[in-house]
């Protein structure tokens, strides 16, 4: 089954719901309107559904390859690859100095789930290397940033972040890795481990961003450096030297994302390898924090793909998979259950990650500078939630999607294993999510002496004030309000335990807080933007004369469009009447006195 996405919704998200053609009136994207952002978006999915489709099977079954001292992608993977940067599509968001398309962020995103969603496994030699180059470009010396990046957006050179290392996984402070000074560089010795990337063949260069410690600096995070370290030296023309000591050791063999090469590797085991500070010595770990933040939104990101494309492929068989006589399994009340679940999901993550990604352009684009702060402050807030939120429901939406299937979902012929197994680890990579749910209560909720986070939750009070009495969602708006104020309850308690010097009880209960915001942040979008489908929706009633239930109902089966928007009204009240009330059980759990799970003598 080929790649599907609700597209409309993607447009509906970025043209209808956030406005992004406004940006073209800002300096920085004057030029750009509604049509050129469709365009973009409208080739990004041909080239998904086209190139990048038909290797989603073959990264699972011929997977990645480690012989001799080479690794090889799957077959095709290569050539879709140097099609994908010939088409701009690693440096959509770059500026034109780097040879980017200097699009909104919240474009890039929309085209990125296409990538993502089609296939996981190949879309993360993009992503790491775009990653790794807008570090080089935002923290390196104009010639450090000249001599790797351009080179890296256009395809020829790849990318990477090294910071696991075997002892020192969530704990990156842990890390052995050395540098030492030697003129104008460093020499680069030690052992990462799980590098995504890290050895390939698609591109003749690969350039690794590495986390060390300079001799003689303090241990943990407060003494990380970040280094360039290419797998071949680059002589001052541009051209390739010599090969620079970094050897591929191994690959994993894992469960799911075999297209990704995920690689065990040596730096200077000959004393050979050297790498080029990037930005200050000692702050490795904040540099690293940009594109860990990057990561963390494009970790969301496949989580929400994956999920979107795992909901359109149940929904296909479903319309077509009879039981029980000619009843086909869409009509069964538990199955329509499971595809609105998935649905409403899908739709609230992908809203999420749009409205996270569009924050950005708008930061991007204000003059004003409290106002941009507002703008960042209120991403960095919300990027835990779009990591973890994403992921971990990104895979329980594939989990629904193998149950509406059945036993073929089990079955390889069928592309919803898959799906689960590419997409669980999206919940452990770029810091787990238990890690998240921790930055998210012990640093970003406090950020600003709270001050991002009273915005946010001032922010939707606001809306369930000004739309309490809407009158075809006056009841969601309600649970909303109270959902909310379960949220600002279990703050203010957090508060009290961590000031009472209780800093245990908060972190035991750090992943529901992080879901329940999530949900209620969620619900928040799907039903703001049911209001806009809404209004749409009534006009079109309005245009063709319907003016019963029984026409308007015909006009939602018949309208693509009208059915469309009908979908997002009814996604929007499922997920407060089915999703939101798990925020009441979570809040009663955090508050509950019952600290066995701290106390259990395992
Ligand atoms: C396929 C794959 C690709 C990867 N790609 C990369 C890459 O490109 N670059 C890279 O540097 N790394 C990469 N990683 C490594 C990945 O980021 C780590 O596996 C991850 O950060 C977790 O570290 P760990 O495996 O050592 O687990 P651990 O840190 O040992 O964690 C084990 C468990 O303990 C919990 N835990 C740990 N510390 C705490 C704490 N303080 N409080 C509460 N709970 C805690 C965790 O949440 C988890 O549940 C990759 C891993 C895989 C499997």
């Amino acid at each position: 089954m080929a790649y599907k996405v609700n597209y409309r919704d993607v447009e509906f998200n970025l043209f209808d719901y956030l406005k992004i053609q406004d940006l073209g009136q800002s300096e920085k994207y004057s030029g750009f309107g509604r049509e050129d952002f469709a365009a973009i978006l409208g080739e990004a999915l041909k080239f998904a559904q086209k190139e990048i489709d038909p290797l989603f099977k073959k990264s699972d079954q011929i997977g990645c390859k480690h012989e001799g001292d080479k690794v090889t992608t799957p077959p095709g993977f290569k050539e879709a690859y140097q099609n994908f940067a010939a088409n701009g599509f690693i440096a959509m968001d770059v500026p034109a100095t780097y040879g980017g398309s200097a699009l909104p962020v919240s474009v890039t995103m929309g085209a990125t789930e296409f990538f993502v969603g089609s296939c996981i496994a190949f879309s993360m030699y993009s992503g790491l290397t775009r990653g790794a180059g807008h570090l080089i470009e935002a923290f390196g010396t104009e010639d450090l940033a000249q001599r790797f990046v351009p080179n890296m957006y256009s395809g020829k050179w790849g990318g990477t972040m090294c910071l696991t290392e075997p002892q020192a996984g969530s704990a990156v402070g842990d890390l052995t890795t050395s540098a030492v000074k030697e003129g104008d560089h460093y020499k680069i010795k030690g052992n990462k481990i799980f590098i995504s990337s890290g050895d390939h063949d698609l591109t003749e260069n690969i350039v690794h961003l590495v986390l060390a410690r300079v001799e003689g600096d303090p241990a943990g995070t407060k003494g990380i450096s970040l280094f360039v370290v290419p797998k071949f030296r680059v002589k001052d023309d541009g051209s390739l030297g010599d090969w620079n000591d970094v050897k591929t050791v191994n690959i994993e063999h894992k469960m799911g994302i075999k297209g990704s090469s995920t690689c065990t590797l040596s730096f200077g085991d000959n004393g050979n390898c050297i790498g080029y500070l990037l930005g200050e010595q000692r702050k490795g770990m904040a540099m690293m924090f940009q594109m860990m933040n990057e990561a963390r939104i494009a970790c969301g990101l496949q989580g929400a793909a994956a999920s979107s494309a795992a909901y359109e492929s149940a929904l296909e068989y479903a319309k077509v998979r009879t039981q029980g006589g000619k009843t086909l399994i869409i009509d069964y009340p538990d199955v329509r259950r499971m595809l609105i679940t998935m649905k409403a999901y899908t739709e609230g993550m992908r809203a999420l990650l749009l409205y996270s990604a569009y924050l950005d352009d708008k930061e991007n684009v204000e003059q004003d500078p409290a106002t941009k702060e507002k703008y960042a402050g209120r991403l960095s807030l919300l990027t835990p939630v779009c990591k973890a939120y994403c992921t971990d429901m990104g895979f329980r939406v594939s989990e629904l999607a193998m149950q509406v299937y059945g036993g073929y979902g089990y079955i390889s012929e069928y592309p919803v294993e898959q799906y689960m197994r590419d997409i669980k680890i999206s919940s452990i990579y770029e810091g787990t999510n238990g890690i998240q749910a921790l930055d998210l209560i012990g640093r970003k909720i406090g950020q600003k002496n709270g001050e991002y986070f009273r915005e946010l939750y001032e922010e939707l009070n606001g809306f369930c004030g000004k739309q309490a009495a809407h009158p075809a969602f006056k009841d969601e708006v309600a649970s909303i309000k109270k959902a909310l104020d379960q949220v600002g309850q279990v703050t203010m308690k957090f508060a009290e335990w961590g000031m009472g010097g209780d800093i245990l009880r908060p972190q035991l209960h750090a992943v529901n807080y992080l879901y329940n915001l999530g949900d209620t942040f969620v619900a928040y979008l799907l039903v703001d933007q049911a209001v806009v489908a809404l209004v749409k929706l009534e006009e079109i009633w309005k245009s063709q004369g319907a003016d019963n239930e029984e026409k308007k109902s015909k006009i939602c089966t018949e309208n693509d469009e009208a059915r469309f928007l009908e979908g997002k009204v009814k996604s929007a009240r499922f997920f407060v009447s089915s999703v939101l009330p798990q925020v009441t059980a979570r809040a009663k759990t955090i508050l509950s006195e019952d600290l066995s799970a701290l106390k259990v003598r395992f």
